[in-house]
C-alpha cells in the first residue's frame, strides 16, 4: 500500500499536469471504482480541473466555478494514475507499475478514463478494485477532512500540542502515531523510522514519553516524511511516481525491514515484533 509520501508525490505530479484542463469525455469501465455512480460520466463533462489537494492519503480534486463538486481519489492497494499528454508522452504514478500496466491505455486494469479537450488523458488503473475516484459534495469533503489530524509535514505542525496530546493517550506510542485522527499521514514504515530516529521504543506507552522524547519524535516524524517526499517515496513493489521514476527512499530506511541485521548506530541486532497489529522494527539498545 502506498504511504503518504508516495501519495503526495503522485499528487504533486498530477498538480503539474491537470489544473486548467477541461474534461471532454469520461469513460467508466468499472462502476465500483466510482462508487456505482450512474451519473459519474455526465457530471464531469465540461468541467475544468482547478486544484488537487490532499488530506491523509485521500486526494481531493476541485473544479473551476464548482463549489459543491469534487472528486475524492484513494489509491488503496493497487490504484494508479497515468497521464498521457497529447503527444503520447506518458507519466505514471501509483503502485506496482510494470510495463504491462501502461501498455495500450486504456487497458484491462483501467477503471476510469478522463479525456481532456487538449487531447491529453488521465487513466485510473486499479487491478484489485479497492481504490476509488468518487464524486463528492463540499459537505462530504469536509467530513473527510474532519477525520484526519494535523500532519507532521505541515509548516504549522505544533510540537508542543503534540507533546501535550500524547499525555492523554493510553496506547502504545506506535498505535498513537498510526491513528490518523490524531496525526495524519504516518504509515507503518514512517512510524518505525521516526521512532528509531527519536530513540523511542514502539511499545512505550504514549503518555509516558518525556517532554524531550516527544520533541525529538515530533521533529523526526516531520523529517522522515519530508525526506521521503523529496526522493519520491519508497519503492515497495516498484512504486513509480507520475514521471515514471522509482521512489528511492527505500535506500534511506534505517530500521524498517532491517530485522536480524546489525543496527546502523550500535550494531545490536534489530528486532521485529508485532505492535498495534503491525510488523514493527526497533533496536533494543538505541530505543528506550
Ligand atoms: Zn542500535
Amino acid at each position: 500500500m502506498p504511504e503518504l509520501p508516495e501519495v503526495e508525490t503522485v499528487r504533486l505530479q498530477l498538480l503539474y499536469h491537470l489544473p486548467k484542463k477541461t474534461i471532454k469525455g469520461v469513460e467508466v469501465f468499472h462502476s465500483k471504482s466510482v462508487g456505482f455512480d450512474e451519473e459519474f460520466e455526465d457530471t464531469f463533462v465540461g468541467k475544468t480541473i482547478e486544484h488537487i489537494d490532499r488530506v491523509g492519503k485521500l486526494m481531493i480534486v476541485s473544479f473551476a466555478r464548482q463549489r459543491n463538486l469534487f472528486l475524492l481519489a484513494h489509491l488503496k492497494m493497487t490504484g494508479q494514475f497515468f497521464f498521457v499528454a497529447k503527444d503520447g508522452e506518458l507519466s505514471g504514478g501509483g503502485h506496482s507499475m510494470t510495463e504491462a500496466d501502461v501498455r495500450g491505455l486504456p487497458n484491462k486494469h483501467t477503471r476510469v478514463a478522463f479525456y481532456f479537450t487538449d487531447g491529453s488523458a488521465l487513466y485510473f488503473n486499479d487491478m484489485r478494485l479497492f481504490g476509488y475516484i468518487k464524486r463528492a459534495s463540499k459537505e462530504a469533503v469536509e467530513r473527510a477532512r474532519a477525520g484526519f489530524g494535523p500532519e507532521p509535514i505541515a509548516d504549522d505542525f505544533d510540537c508542543e500540542w503534540f507533546a501535550a496530546a500524547l499525555k492523554k493517550k493510553r496506547t502504545s506510542i506506535k498505535a498513537a502515531l498510526l491513528n490518523q485522527a490524531f496525526v495524519a499521514g504516518l504509515g507503518n514504515i514512517y512510524v518505525d523510522e521516526a521512532l528509531f530516529r527519536a530513540g523511542v521504543r514502539p511499545t512505550r506507552r504514549a503518555d509516558k514519553l518525556t517532554k524531550a522524547e516527544a520533541a525529538r519524535l515530533c521533529r523526526a516524524a516531520g523529517e522522515v516524511m519530508r525526506e521521503s517526499i523529496t526522493v519520491g517515496g519508497t519503492t515497495f513493489q516498484h512504486f513509480v511516481d507520475t514521471k515514471g521514476e522509482n521512489g528511492n527512499f527505500t535506500k534511506q530506511l534505517q530500521i524498517f525491514g532491517k530485522q536480524n541485521t546489525p543496527c546502523i548506530t550500535c550494531g545490536t541486532t534489530v528486532q521485529k515484533i508485532r505492535v498495534a497489529g503491525r510488523g514493527t522494527h526497533y533496536c533494543p539498545k538505541c530505543q528506550k
